[in-house]
């Protein structure tokens, strides 16, 4: 049976790979993905299934009945690339001047379109439902979050979830799996320090917002060292300060920028509440004042412990106990969070990088490319923890 489903995914993999390969020479930018969502709805069609589409604006979702009432189990890939030009020479580089798939999101879509063939010829061997979801805007506009606006956890109602991320980090034939905090949440803040403007030959006449600025930066970052322990982790990042207009003019204001991750919704809160409270007594000690715009982003990422077992278990029957890891939690984000904030799941990292054939730029370059034999390691640890989620569930 095992190797069984072993050959029924090694024989799909010259699908896989075409279907990768054409939506890398079409990428689509976030909440745009029309061409692509079409190809998607196109391929479910053929297959037999139902499909909704305008889920989340360019969302597509289709749905595999299994012989018999059960749970449901929400497979999910990310359909959108980046606004990236492409610099590789491959035969089959973007088309699209400008946008390129530097993320894998190309990769995530077609395993989960070959996933959908082999569990839709499978659907007499599981009771239960497949929920495939294909989502628009991983990159920063939260597609799962208007998915989920627009009902995907409901009809029928979502049990358990899974994902996977294509991952140039780690080697081909590495899977990366691991329970509890796996990526951060990522806030971001826009601060505008208001001093009052003057000569610079009289400060005793303004309020200079630009030195109001340089200690509200260096003030921040006691929020890492002293309010935290000193096992969390967590950044207060600034990326951005403006401010000023000629040497010789107090400045009357300064906007800053940044970015706060944490892997601990406690500490992101306290860091939220913490950062207030330091910006009110350091600018009101200067007689300045100011606004604060701070935003909630992505939430932590957090594998629930059946569903992470599951796909344990699977990594080991696809790559051997060897290549599967526990790697440390990443500081970046992703919005498969909020699925996993609404029900228990697992969130996990196919090993994609082969230097031997190039293939090891970091995500989001213009020179990323992943060995596609990763396509099938991937397709068979999510074909195999979904057969086993619905036979037990
Ligand atoms: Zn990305
Ligand atoms: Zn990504």
């Amino acid at each position: 049976m095992a190797d069984e489903l072993k050959g029924d995914v090694l024989a799909l993999k010259e699908e896989l790979i075409a279907l990768r390969r054409d939506f890398h020479m079409y990428p689509e930018l976030g909440m745009r993905e029309t061409r692509t969502a079409e190809k998607v709805k196109a391929y479910l069609n053929d297959l037999g299934l139902d499909v909704t589409t305008g889920i989340g604006q360019t969302g597509v979702v289709g749905l595999i009945e299994g012989n018999g009432p059960g749970k449901t189990l929400m497979l999910r890939a990310d359909m959108d690339a980046l606004p990236i030009q492409e610099k590789t020479d491959v035969a089959y580089r973007s088309k699209n001047d400008g946008i390129m798939h530097a993320c894998g999101h190309d990769g995530h879509t077609a395993i989960l379109l070959g996933v959908a063939k082999l569990l839709y010829t499978r659907r007499n061997d599981f009771s239960g439902n497949i929920k495939l979801v294909f989502q628009p805007g991983e990159e920063g506009y939260a597609g799962a979050f208007f998915m989920m606006h627009d009902g995907v956890l409901e009809n029928p109602t979502v049990d358990a979830a899974l994902g996977l991320h294509l991952f140039t980090t780690f080697p081909l034939g590495l899977i990366s799996v691991r329970e509890g905090a796996v990526m951060s949440s990522a806030d971001l803040f826009s601060l505008t320090i208001k001093g009052r403007g003057g000569h610079g030959a009289h400060p005793e006449g303004g309020v200079d917002a630009i030195l109001i600025a340089g200690h509200v930066i260096t003030s921040l970052q006691s929020l890492i060292s002293r309010e935290i322990s000193a096992q969390a982790a967590a950044v207060v990042h600034i990326g951005k300060i403006q401010g000023g207009t000629a040497e010789n003019i107090i400045a009357d204001q300064v906007v800053l920028s940044g970015s706060v991750r944490t892997l601990d919704e406690k500490i992101r809160t306290l860091i939220a509440d913490r950062m207030d409270q330091i910006l009110k007594g350091i600018i009101s000690a200067f007689r300045g004042s100011y606004t604060l715009n701070y935003t909630r982003g992505y939430p932590g990422l957090i594998n629930e412990t059946v569903m992470t077992e599951l796909v344990g278990k699977a990594a080991v029957k696809t790559v051997g106990p060897e290549n599967v890891i526990e790697a440390i939690p990443l500081m970046g984000s992703e919005d498969m969070a909020f699925f996993l904030e609404k029900v228990p799941g697992c969130f996990f990292f196919v090993g994609a990088a082969n230097p031997d054939k190039g293939f090891s730029h970091p995500h989001h370059h213009e020179l990323f490319n992943f060995d596609e034999d990763a396509l099938v390691i991937g397709a068979e640890t999510l074909l195999r923890a979904a057969l086993d989620y619905l036979k037990t569930a």
